[in-house]
């Protein structure tokens, strides 16, 4: 069990430096406050964000970095004032920790938009100190910050949900892409895009897939459910699909032209993109002109909305696709997920990695 020392001790690991590798890495975290929660972490997903941000991609990154934003376990202790919460209950902390809770964001609970968002790693905490994420073994949180897993939803395959889920959900919802019938276009089947082929087809949409992959398209089709598969680096194909879909979701985490898809949006299609890439995108003010299109994009989505999407996924018997791994095989995850070589999140079994830890 976690020692009294004033602190609670961690494991975890980090990064120490642009190199990305990670390694073992103790630290501590507050005692459990009259508003937190404090949950043992079971399982946390690997986010493409996790490996940008311990390469520094976004140059904002704050050595050591404990990265992990899909953090789902179990309720080991609840402060004073926490009600809705109570010891072993299944719960889950995403990408934020805290938020001023009081501006035009807030109060619209879209907390992510907050100009003083905490970050769950890399970002200054109430007491000063560095976030760490949720690649350790326990985790304390604001009980506003933390959400409830279904029942019905298994603990490893709803981790995603936090991060790869929320963020490709909220925007549908929000920019009202959700109109039965109609037809989406999922660019690049990664972590992200794997669930917004889901979420297209819970919504009943029709939903094309657009791939640099073509070994991905018999599982897209047979498994998750995808109507037709694109290759994007096919001329021919994607000059077949030349306003074919009603809507986009560009989920690529890495540069790439937006003409050839713009060019796939009907009149009055909406495209949002939630990858975030290095370099800043060209756009032709004829792709957009032309056909009165929208570009638009999203970041996550509010911890409400976020209990919203778990509880959309628990009566829909929506989850992710996994591969399961241990702690120690992180490095090498890491080195998969450059390649684009997992299917379609990779998930660290927290509980066993760090067993002797708690
Ligand atoms: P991921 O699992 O690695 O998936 C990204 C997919 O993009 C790959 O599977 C691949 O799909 C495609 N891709 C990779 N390199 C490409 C290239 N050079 N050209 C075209 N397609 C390429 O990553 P993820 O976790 O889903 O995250 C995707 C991006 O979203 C990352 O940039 C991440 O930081 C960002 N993100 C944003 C938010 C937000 O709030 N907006 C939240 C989480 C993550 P195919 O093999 O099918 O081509
Ligand atoms: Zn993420």
């Amino acid at each position: 069990m976690v020692k009294d020392v004033g602190r609670f001790n961690v494991e975890g690991w980090a990064a120490r430096d642009a190199s990305g590798i990670l390694s073992p890495f103790s630290f501590t975290r507050r005692k459990t406050g009259p508003d937190d929660v404090t949950l043992k972490i079971v399982y946390c997903g690997i986010c493409h964000s996790d490996l940008h941000q311990i390469h520094n991609d976004w140059k904002r990154s704050r050595y050591p970095v404990v990265p992990g934003h899909e953090i789902v376990g179990t309720v080991v202790e609840v402060g004073s004032e926490v009600k809705n919460f109570a010891a072993g209950d299944r719960v889950g902390v995403g990408c934020m920790v805290g938020s001023c809770q009081h501006c035009d964001s807030c109060s619209k609970e879209q907390e992510q938009y907050c100009e003083k968002v905490i970050w769950t790693y890399g970002s200054t905490d109430v007491d000063g100190s560095v976030t760490f994420g949720g690649y350790s073994s326990l985790m304390v949180c604001k009980q506003s910050f933390v959400v409830k897993i279904p029942e019905s939803l298994p603990l490893d395959a709803a981790a995603p949900l936090l991060c790869a889920g929320i963020t490709v959900y909220s925007p549908m919802k929000y920019f009202e892409m959700t109109e039965p019938g109609k037809s989406l276009g999922v660019v690049g089947l990664g972590g992200l895009g794997h669930m917004a082929v889901k979420f297209g087809k819970a919504f009943g949409l029709q939903v094309t897939v657009i791939s640099t992959s073509p070994n991905k398209e018999k599982e897209a089709r047979e498994v998750l459910g995808a109507d037709h598969f694109l290759i994007s680096k096919d001329e021919k194909q994607m000059q077949a699909a030349v306003k074919s879909v009603d809507y986009i979701i560009d989920t690529v985490s890495a540069d790439h032209p937006l003409e050839p898809l713009l060019n796939l949006l009907k009149v009055n299609g909406k495209m949002v993109i939630v990858g975030l890439p290095g370099k800043p995108f060209q756009l032709a003010a004829t792709g957009v002109v032309m056909g009165r299109r929208f570009v638009g994009g999203s970041m996550i989505g509010g911890v409400r909305e976020t209990q919203e999407m778990l509880d959309f996924c628990g009566e829909h018997n929506i989850s992710c696709m996994i591969e399961k791994i241990s702690m120690e095989y992180v490095n090498t995850a890491m080195k998969r997920l450059v390649q684009g070589d997992v299917k379609y999140r990779f998930v660290i079994d927290s509980a066993q990695s760090f067993k002797a830890a708690l």
